[in-house]
């Protein structure tokens, strides 16, 4: 073979798996199609909780919740729905949303189409077991998409966020989440933390952290009027 022809090879080779999941996930949120960053109500501010259920902070963050009436959405990782179902039980019992992040937390980049789909099925299965309410909501991990991602979760509305504050690291969560939090509107906003730092490039410590600037922000803004609302009721069908 010709060593222009090789290296046009290279070349493709290079570049096909690029545009299969970091061009696929910059084109899916620049269209903006089927992909929900803000509640279209303009009501309100959705507080959304990625990476759980964890058999300590998940717990806690019900505790937290149910304090200040607050109801929140959660999008669970299969296994850990199917290794903790009684917080799940618990979550779904109390009036909270719950969506499928993916059965083990893996990257849409490093996913053929078909094992995305096996991500989908394996968790939506663990919530309906444990819930018996099918998920219609879905949000992927580090907000990765790859090129079948509307097509194989077309029966799902894909939901990313509004705003976030690096709560996976105890730093992000100490130096700059109240104040961020502070300065959510409830125009629509939907926020993403996360009740579980065990995953790569997280902080094992840090939901306690998160926990932590989240409870003081409820009291914060427990005087005022304003509403916390599910993703799911918020979306227009
Ligand atoms: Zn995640």
């Amino acid at each position: 073979m010709k060593k222009r022809n090789v290296a046009w090879l290279v070349g493709v080779a290079a570049v096909l798996p690029l545009a299969y999941g970091m061009g696929a996930t910059a084109l899916i949120r620049t269209a903006g199609y089927r992909v929900t960053k803000r509640l279209p109500t303009g009501k309100g501010i959705a507080l959304t909780f990625d990476d759980g259920p964890h058999p300590v902070y998940t717990v806690q963050l019900l505790d937290l919740l149910k304090r200040h009436g607050v109801k929140a959405t959660f999008f669970v990782v299969g296994e850990n729905v199917r290794a903790y179902p009684e917080v799940v039980k618990r979550m779904h019992k109390e009036g909270h949303q719950i969506g499928i992040h993916h059965d083990q937390h893996t990257s849409s980049w490093l996913l053929t189409p078909s094992q995305l789909k096996r991500e989908l099925i394996e968790t939506h299965r663990a919530i309906v077991d444990v819930t018996g309410e099918p998920p219609t909501l879905y949000r992927p991990p580090w907000g990765f998409m790859n090129a079948a991602t509307l097509f194989v979760t077309r029966s799902y509305q894909i939901v990313l966020w509004s705003h976030v504050f690096q709560d996976w690291k105890v730093k992000g969560c100490e130096k700059g989440m109240l104040d961020g939090l502070r300065r959510v509107r409830d125009d629509g906003s939907i926020v993403l933390l996360h009740d579980d730092g065990s995953n790569p490039g997280a902080d094992d410590l840090a939901p306690a952290h998160m926990l932590d600037k989240l409870s003081k922000y409820l009291e914060e803004v427990s005087h005022k009027n304003i509403e916390f609302v599910h993703v799911q009721d918020s979306l227009i069908d």
